[in-house]
Parts: structure tokens; sequence; C-alpha cells
């Protein structure tokens, strides 16, 4: 069952349902993500690649848990192996030296390196095969030579299939004790919520109550959706990527292009950013609008909350995506799914 439940990091408790938002490393490293944490006190979380920081300049500045002293002190760091540069530029990574990347820079959770499945690698496919029993492998090795053993090591689950996933996750756990599970190679299936309907509920069912991790998915109408299956955290950079398109996610509804938003004296928001800013300063600054978009997150994780401590998910979340009928029809499915009717 979905429940509001605290994981012990390194760091700190953290309670979730949590959103990591996606550090952009940019050319120089820096990145162009904006200081949110300062600002949003329950966005004190940032994920980051263990890939991009070892190639970048950031890696020596980042030894002995830099990520602490470079952005926050009490922020909990999900560091994520780089599984998808190492498929997208064709390079092989060592999962032993990405791990200690991981150790040494302070990360609270790691995910195992992976091979990240695509939508086009069919499941009969003998490359879907290896890439599974490769992301596998390396999970196992990582659990293996940990040294750090207050960070957490989530293993990275692969596969388009369910009962693939489900074979997986009985093979992991029958050789190691992972701390927690993540779900990968979800960002081509984003549309696709049947599909990840079933991965999400799939996994849960296996995994008990430790925690469960999905990657690259989090815009507003699709975490509501990822909690009621039973995820307990998530990360994405379609806040910051939205930002730079003009993309503003609406209270209460979807994602909508700022121009379709009436130019009227208000926005249509009373967030910080909102309330202190003119249309025209929202609209012409990325980062203000990347930054109202988290403020939108961190109402939308809120709620959830309230609506799970008072045991209420399903009339929330009756109510709340009533308005788009793609994902009101996923949430009847993802019901049926819950109750055994399909
Ligand atoms: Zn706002």
């Amino acid at each position: 069952m979905t429940q509001l439940k605290i994981i012990q990091t390194a760091t700190r408790e953290l309670e979730t349902p949590a959103f990591f938002p996606v550090h952009n490393g940019g050319k120089s490293a820096e990145g162009n993500t904006p200081r949110y944490w300062e600002n949003i006190p329950e966005m004190n979380t940032m994920m980051i690649n263990a890939y991009s920081i070892l190639s970048s300049p950031l890696y020596e500045k980042m030894r002995n848990g830099g990520l602490h002293k470079k952005f926050s002190e009490n922020g909990v760091f999900f560091v994520d192996s780089g599984g998808f540069q190492q498929k997208s530029r064709n390079i092989t990574l060592d999962p032993i030296k990405i791990l200690r990347v991981q150790e040494m820079v302070g990360a609270d959770i790691a995910a195992t390196l992976d091979l990240p499945t695509f939508t086009e690698d069919c499941i009969y496919n003998q490359n879907h095969a290896d890439f599974v029993k490769k992301s596998v492998k390396n999970a196992l090795i990582a659990l293996e030579n940990r040294e750090r053993e207050d960070m957490l090591i989530y293993a990275s689950l692969q596969g388009n299939d369910p009962t693939m996933m489900v074979n997986t996750i009985d093979y992991l756990m029958k050789k190691g004790n992972f701390d927690g599970f993540a779900i990968g190679g979800c960002v081509p299936k984003r549309s696709r919520y049947h599909e990840i309907i079933d991965i999400i509920h799939a996994v849960r069912r296996r995994i008990g109550d430790r925690p469960l991790h999905v990657f690259g998915l989090g815009g507003p109408a699709m975490i509501p959706l990822m909690v009621y299956m039973g995820a307990d955290t998530f990360d994405s950079s379609a806040f910051i990527t939205a930002g730079s398109k003009r993309l503003y996610f609406m209270p209460e509804k979807g994602t909508i292009e700022f121009s379709d938003i009436p130019e009227t004296l208000y926005l249509p928001c009373v967030c910080p950013i909102c309330s202190k800013h003119t249309y025209n300063e929202v609209r012409s600054e990325r980062k203000l609008i990347a930054m109202h978009n988290l403020w939108m997150i961190t109402h939308e994780l809120r709620k959830l909350k309230v609506a799970l401590e008072e045991n209420e998910v399903e009339r929330y979340l009756e109510k709340r995506l009533r308005h788009n009928p793609a994902v009101y029809d996923a949430f009847r499915y993802a019901k049926a799914k819950k109750r055994g009717l399909v």
C-alpha cells in the first residue's frame, strides 16, 4: 500500500514521497540549476550523475563528500550511475569506478550502473537480454564492493516487460540485500501510461516495503499516478527544461505554454515567484519559470502527503486528474490494476 515512509540516509531522514530535481551539469559542469533548496525548504534533495561528475572539472572539487559542501549540507543526494551516457555515447564504464565516485562525493543514495534498454529494444532480442544481464551483474558488483556502509545502494532495474523485471528482482534479492530499487528506462515510455503503471505495480508488489525510485519521470500529472502505484521517490529535469521552453506547470492542472496564459494583472498562482514577479518578468526569465515549476511540484507533494495521511488518495486523484482525459483514463486503469481486475 502506498504510504508515507521515512528513508534513513547518511545525512538525515527523508520523508517520502519525495522528488529529486535533476542537477543540470551544463558545459562548465556548474550548471544552470537555480539554488532552489535555499528557497524551498521541502526540496532539499538533488539527483546528480556520477559519470558527469567524473568527466567534468567538478570532480576534483567534489572529493570527500563535496556534494554537501558545494550545494547543501543538509541535502539528500541521489547519485545516478551514468548508464544512460554509457549507452548513448557508446562507452563502457567500470561499475566499481562509478561506485567509488558515488561514495567519494558523498552520495546518500547510489544507483547501480545499468545499461538502459530503450523502447526499440524488443524483449525477445539478444541485445535486450544482454543489457538486462549486464545491469544485474553490475548491481551485484556494486553491493559486494561497497565501502561506505551508510550509503544506500539501489539496484537499477531495466527491461521492457514487467515479468522480466520481476524475475530480475527475484534473482537480485536472492543474491544480495539491496536498500532499494530504481526503475530505469521510463522516459521514452512517458506517455504510455499503461506500460508505466504495469511496471511500477509489478515491481512494488515484488519488493515489499523497500524504497522504490522511478528514474526520469516527475511531471505534475505523473507524480500523483506514480505515488498511487507505490513509487516513493522520483526525479526529473522537466521543471528546468520546461522553463527554457517557457512551459508553465498550471496549478491543479498540467503543463501549458506560457503564451497561452491570458495576460492579465495576475498570474494564476500564488507561489513566491508568481507573487513577487509580473507576467512579463516570469515569461522572460527561464529560471523564474523553473522555480515556479518546482513550487508546483512541492505543492503537489504536500497535497499527496495529506491525502496519504488521511487515507484518501483515490478520492484526491479522482479530483486531481479529472481535467486531463488521458491521465484520467490511466488512473482508472491503475485503479482496476490495484484491485486485480485487469
Ligand atoms: Zn507560481
